[in-house]
């Protein structure tokens, strides 16, 4: 651990979970900068011109991971841009092949505070998602059909992840299925 490297705090959880949502909240208290992996992503697609646009259209609607080299090099740019030294990367690492290339990239560039992890039923979550969907999010991924895609990624992939820093002691498990200021007091312990 290095004074001088930025720090990070790794926000998972399942689709839904509230990542978003409490990032926000956590940005507001503790004045970290927030980089939502999916949201990145998303812009990238939406760039024109963009060499990657339709490859990240037909994972995110698949429920599947980016190939880390998009994603990590999104993360990357942001952060240097930032010009901040704490930042909460919200959805990523979600797989073996986004863990090992942050490592590669950025593992001795930056210090891994913990992983926050928002611990919600997939019932609970996909309701979330559904409500989301149908007040308009215009995520081409809030539908039932992709939405069993990003559970079973998250089953098969992620959690595995969250196991891997958990071993190393850096989980900080959050109840996220309260409301979203109950959610918040837990996420302030785990913060202070
Ligand atoms: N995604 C990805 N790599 C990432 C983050 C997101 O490939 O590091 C893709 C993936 O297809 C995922 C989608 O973007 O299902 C939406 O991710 P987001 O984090 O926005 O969804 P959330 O979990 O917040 O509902
Ligand atoms: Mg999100």
């Amino acid at each position: 651990m290095s004074a001088e490297l930025p720090n990070v705090v790794f926000v998972l959880g399942g689709p839904g979970a509230g990542k978003g949502t409490q990032c926000a909240k956590i940005v507001e208290k503790f004045q970290y900068v927030h980089l939502s992996a999916g949201d990145l992503l998303r812009e990238e697609r939406n760039t024109e011109g963009s060499a990657y646009g339709e490859l990240i259209e037909s994972h995110i609607r698949n429920g599947t991971i980016v190939p880390v080299e998009i994603t990590c090099s999104l993360l990357a740019t942001a952060m240097k841009k930032s010009g901040n030294n704490k930042f909460l990367i919200d959805g990523f690492p979600r797989n073996k092949d986004n863990l090992d290339g942050w490592q590669k990239e950025m593992g001795d560039k930056t210090n891994v505070q913990f992983v926050l992890f928002f611990d919600c039923s997939q019932e609970a979550c996909m309701e979330r998602c559904l409500q989301r969907g149908a007040a308009g999010s215009g995520r081409s991924d809030d539908n039932e059909e992709s939405l069993k895609k990003r559970f079973q990624t998250y089953v098969k992939d992620t959690m595995a992840i969250i196991e891997h820093y958990d071993a190393l002691g850096l989980v900080r498990k959050i109840d996220a299925s309260q409301s979203p200021d109950q959610v918040f007091e837990d996420v302030t312990k785990a913060f202070e």
